[in-house]
């Protein structure tokens, strides 16, 4: 165990979870963000626990701005961060663009883009050799959707992950000098609760005959590149999104 600190937003479920139990397998006290699943979080918690790591639950709702920082707060009392997972994110119920209300768009850019924009500022306040820190680690999830659009679905999704993939390069060439390194993964269609909030549960498998490894892919095949991203096998990587996609 080292005293480094992951934070990850969305640390809950799916995908976050997955990171949560591979980052905690690695030596890393873990932050667990939640937005309002507790009994997902602490559940999370418990799985690490029982594996001997250390894991605390913070209910932190990426779309405000008091939360990300009580979030943080709480990480410096847990040890020095050395990782930030801006995994939080949500779609929308299926739709086109000329049915969305302000409401929805807004909302949609608080959380997968203002919401990892702030994380991301936490980080690299603390991690950053320019303001005093160690150095680190951040990986933003963003989506295949940013390359493919996602017309008649959510086009404002996939424009929130466009927008990840631009801070990726960018925040990744603002503190490369500074021991930060920054990068992205681009996930293909996960079996996760999210298609569910969608409004379409059995989205990811009824796309899958177009994937070109014909199958959904898992969160724990997420997780595992999250960790190697955070790891020094990758030390020579930033400003990089990889995707993670069966070639979708
Ligand atoms: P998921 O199964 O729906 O889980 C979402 C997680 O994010 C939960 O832990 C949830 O907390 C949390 N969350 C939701 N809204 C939040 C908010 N406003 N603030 C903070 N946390 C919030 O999602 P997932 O499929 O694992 O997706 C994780 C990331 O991967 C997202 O950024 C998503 O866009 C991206 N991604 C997923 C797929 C896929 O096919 N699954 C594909 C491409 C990209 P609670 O448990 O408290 O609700």
């Amino acid at each position: 165990m080292t005293d480094k600190v992951v934070v990850i937003t969305g640390g809950s479920r799916g995908i976050g979870r997955a990171a949560a139990l591979a980052c905690a397998e690695r030596g890393y006290r873990v932050v667990v963000g939640y937005a309002s699943n507790e009994a997902a979080a602490n559940q999370v918690v418990a799985a690490i626990e029982a594996r001997n790591g250390k894991a605390i639950a913070v209910k932190c709702d990426v779309g405000e701005e008091a939360d990300i920082l009580a979030l943080f707060a709480a990480a410096d009392k847990f040890g020095t961060l050395g990782a930030l997972v801006n995994n939080a994110g949500i779609v929308g119920k299926t739709s086109r663009v000329d049915e969305m209300p302000a409401e929805r768009i807004q909302r949609m850019m608080a959380v997968n883009v203002t919401g990892s924009i702030l994380c991301a500022r936490e980080a690299v306040k603390r991690m950053s050799t320019r303001h005093g820190g160690r150095g680190g680690v951040i990986v933003n999830l963003s989506s295949v959707a940013a390359k493919l659009g996602s017309p008649n679905t959510y086009v404002d999704y996939a424009a929130s992950k466009g927008a990840i993939d631009s801070f990726t390069i960018g925040l990744g060439y603002e503190v490369a000098g500074e021991g930060i390194r920054v990068a992205g993964i681009r996930p293909g269609l996960i079996d996760t609760d999210i298609h569910a909030s969608g409004g379409e549960p059995d989205r990811a498998h009824r796309l899958a005959p177009n994937v070109p490894m014909k199958r959904v892919g898992t969160a724990d095949e997420i997780a595992n590149a999250i960790v190697w991203l955070m790891s020094d096998d990758a030390s020579y990587v930033t400003s990089t999104i990889l995707d993670v996609s069966g070639g979708r």
